[in-house]
């Protein structure tokens, strides 16, 4: 017997989107995943500048492009916005990923305020300038657009010693609420997805650890699943909620970790 061959599903035939923090981890791997999913064009947009021409390459110039972009740069966010638009004639889709980790642990006793500023400066305005630009030209084209943040499990809980960290994602779900309620009547939706913990280079940084060890914590954080596969699992849930999929998913937190930030709750 003849098994029919597997169809490859194109949930975002046809789209045209922006992947911001794209030269690396989470980002890189969603960039790449659009593309499979049969986006028209993904716009890679990230400040290091090698990293994500790289990435663009490996996935195809005809189809990815990369854009420099410092996401706390709002005329930064204006132009690519405007880039997108003039060379692909649309823009479908704003994944808003771009982030940094705390320069160090620290309870609110010894907050370093400008460490702060930074972290709030990329995670928290740099998101709502993505989401603002990504949705006035939505909104102006009449796009049914649809606009994903990385938020992340600390969004909506509290932290023993990343305050700034948690302060900037606990902003990104007070902005997917907000823009939801407000956005939906005109037709686009915002929603985030929340990543447990991913070994991407941001973690490896802020754990100050080898690729070895990264991989130690990994399994020892999933143990028994596929935590190596991280993100590929968030890749998955931000195509979902990229795609008509999603259609009546609006103002959402996709929380995608395995099931692991319930442990604790497990033990009570
Ligand atoms: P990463 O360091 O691999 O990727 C982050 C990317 O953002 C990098 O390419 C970096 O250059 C880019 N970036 C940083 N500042 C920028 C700026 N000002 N403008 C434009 N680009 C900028 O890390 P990652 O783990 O893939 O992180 C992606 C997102 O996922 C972040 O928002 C992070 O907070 C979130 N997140 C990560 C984890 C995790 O465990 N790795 C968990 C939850 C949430």
């Amino acid at each position: 017997m003849t098994h029919p061959k597997p169809v490859k599903l194109q949930k975002l035939h046809g789209k045209v989107a922006i992947v911001t923090g794209a030269a690396s981890g989470i980002g890189a791997v969603t960039a790449r995943h659009f593309a499979d999913h049969g986006a028209l064009a993904v716009v890679i947009a990230d400040v290091q500048d090698a990293k994500g021409r790289e990435v663009a390459a490996s996935i195809g110039s005809h189809r990815c492009t990369f854009v420099h972009c410092d996401v706390t740069d709002e005329d930064q966010v204006k132009s690519l916005v405007e880039f997108t638009v003039n060379h692909y004639g649309s823009l479908d889709v704003m994944y808003s990923n771009a982030g940094i980790a705390s320069a160090s642990a620290q309870t609110v006793l010894e907050l370093d305020l400008s460490g702060y500023d930074r972290v709030m400066a990329v995670n928290s305005r740099g998101m709502a300038a993505c989401v603002k630009h990504a949705a006035r030209v939505m909104v102006e084209k009449g796009v049914k657009g649809s606009i994903v943040c990385t938020a992340s499990l600390l969004a909506d809980c509290g932290s023993e010693s990343l305050t700034d960290y948690t302060m900037s994602k606990h902003a990104v779900l007070g902005l997917v609420r907000s823009a939801s309620v407000q956005l939906a009547p005109l037709g686009v939706r915002v929603n985030c997805v929340s990543p447990g913990f991913v070994g991407t280079p941001m973690v490896a940084e802020a754990f100050k650890i080898g690729a070895e060890e990264l991989k130690e914590m990994m399994a020892a954080v999933y143990i028994g699943s596929d935590g190596p596969l991280m993100e590929k699992h968030v890749a998955d849930a931000v195509v979902f909620l990229a795609s008509e999929d999603s259609a009546f998913v609006n103002g959402h937190n996709l929380v995608v970790d395995g099931g692991v930030g319930l442990k604790s709750l497990s033990l009570l």
